[in-house]
């Protein structure tokens, strides 16, 4: 399997440390506010890349955090706390709102069947082990005390700024602003002090001071601490590479003298059409927006399976729209697929497999394994049931749900219907799965299409939407989703 490492800038041959074991560590959200889906879209390539590492055999222990402390509003050490910050205008506890967020990212996760990791650790949880990595770095001599903290004194190592190619280095020079008090412009904070005239929600005595922990400490706290060092791929969006992951990495080799991670990746970011998509900024879109203009989170998934992770994705109407239809036709297609008879395995069945093992392997080549889906999907060389194996053998990348697809005895139906059982989305034709109020208005849009009462039919649809339902007309089948409560 091959993977692009951003520490040297190529793609290069994966080699785990324990053989067919994987350590990883992704760097999770920070809670004051909702996720949006550029935050999700982060999310889905760390999740696509667990699932290629276990598709390849390897056993994966997934660690991520939750920052519910110490990320302030500015990288240069001297803003707000976004906890505090959020709880003030929140008027509720800092805690209240961390626990708030962070529930709803987890159910934006089940939205997007994004699994949840293996271990989930919260910074709150782990301060004690923060204060002895500030120890340890102080032991060493690499920490430096001013008025507002205690700092990490870049100049002390070798060589800081592992991630940053040439040009990064000059352009990340003016980035990082100037502390007033600090030794050199990257130096950064380990342990803040609590303002003087200020009462914080969130403190913690410490050997320095009241105060709470820098958030590039937390995450190689967080991560040594359940993962060792050095572990296998450490990842985050493509933003963290240029501050917070050369943080982690100085503080690693300061106090450990080694690497924090052999691998690190960085997912791309979802933009919009004229201007960036980020919490601080406000000009926000997240799945329950989506969800609001009938989108469904899957149609969000599919547009981020088709554009690789290393590519900017521009979100606009266009591209959702295209996604979300490309995959009710995936859905069509696989409808149509799961009742067919079986057969033997052909020699076209076995390069199909090995042509897709390829392409995700490839540093997660996704969308060239969805055209070459699409490809196969058409290929008159198949059977209907090798097509469907094979699909349904791509999803466990994919995740698109398509194994819970099947129809019915009565197949010729004309509608395919998700509805959720447990949570868990179901597929049918039957149209009496539906709830009574919700048949009879399908029943009365038809009747209105077939007379081309255009009108009429939309209005039904609102009605059926408010419902909680939502239609789509696809060639000659109509598919009915049920809404998920978000
Ligand atoms: P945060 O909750 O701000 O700590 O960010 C959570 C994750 O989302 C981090 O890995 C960020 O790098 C990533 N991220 C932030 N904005 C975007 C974006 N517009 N597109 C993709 N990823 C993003
Ligand atoms: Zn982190």
């Amino acid at each position: 399997m091959k993977i692009y490492n951003s520490l040297i800038k190529k793609k290069e041959e994966f080699k785990p440390i324990k053989e067919k074991e994987v350590r990883m560590y992704a760097c999770g959200p920070t809670v004051y506010w909702f996720a949006h889906i550029g935050n999700l879209r982060t999310y889905l390539f760390e999740n696509l890349l667990r699932r290629v590492l276990n598709y390849n055999g390897y056993k994966v222990k997934l660690v991520m955090n939750i920052t519910d402390v110490g990320h302030l509003t500015s990288d240069s050490d001297s803003g707000e706390d976004k906890l505090e910050k959020g709880a003030k205008k929140e008027r509720r506890s800092v805690w209240e709102i961390a626990q708030f967020y962070t529930d709803f990212f987890k159910k934006d996760l089940e939205l997007l069947n994004i699994d949840e990791p293996d271990v989930w650790v919260k910074a709150t949880d782990t301060i004690d082990d923060q204060i002895e990595l500030i120890k340890e770095l102080e032991k060493k001599g690499f920490t430096y005390i001013i008025s507002d903290g205690v700092y990490f004194d870049t100049s002390k190592l070798e060589k800081y700024g592992r991630l940053w190619g040439d040009s990064e280095r000059s352009e990340m020079k003016g980035r990082i602003e100037e502390v007033k008090e600090k030794r050199n412009q990257a130096d950064f904070a380990l342990w803040k002090f609590s303002p003087k005239d200020e009462k914080r929600q969130m403190e913690w005595e410490s050997p320095w001071g009241i105060g709470f922990p820098g958030w590039h400490t937390e995450c190689v706290a967080m991560s040594v601490k359940n993962l060792g060092i050095p572990f296998d791929i450490h990842c985050g969006g493509i933003d963290h590479l240029f501050i917070h992951h050369n943080n982690e990495i100085a503080q690693a080799e300061a106090a450990y003298g080694k690497l924090l991670s052999n691998y690190w990746m960085h997912g791309e970011f979802l933009n919009l059409k004229d201007s960036k998509m980020s919490k601080s900024s406000g000009t926000i879109i997240t799945l329950r927006t989506l969800k609001q203009k009938g989108v469904s989170p899957l149609a969000y998934r599919y547009l981020c399976l088709n554009n690789h992770y290393r590519s900017k994705l521009t979100y606009s109407e266009e591209s959702i729209d295209f996604a979300e239809n490309s995959l009710n036709k995936l859905y069509e297609k696989a409808f149509e697929l799961s009742h067919s008879e079986e057969t033997d395995y052909s020699e076209k069945y076995n390069k199909y497999k090995n042509d897709f093992k390829e392409y995700i392997s490839d540093d997660l080549n996704i969308p060239g394994a969805l055209a070459m889906t699409w490809d196969m999907l058409k290929d008159k060389e198949l059977s209907d049931f090798e097509k469907h194996e094979l699909l349904l053998d791509f999803d466990k990348i994919f995740g698109l749900d398509v194994a819970s697809i099947k129809s019915e005895e009565n197949d010729n139906s004309k509608y395919i219907i998700k509805i959720f059982k447990n949570e868990l989305p179901v597929w049918t034709s039957n149209i009496e799965v539906l709830p009574q109020e919700v048949k009879l208005l399908i029943e009365e849009r038809e009747e209105k299409r077939r007379n081309k009462e255009w009108e009429k039919s939309d209005e039904i649809r609102d009605k059926i939407n408010k419902l909680g339902w939502q239609v789509e007309d696809s060639g000659d089948k109509t598919i009915i989703k049920q809404g998920l409560s978000i």
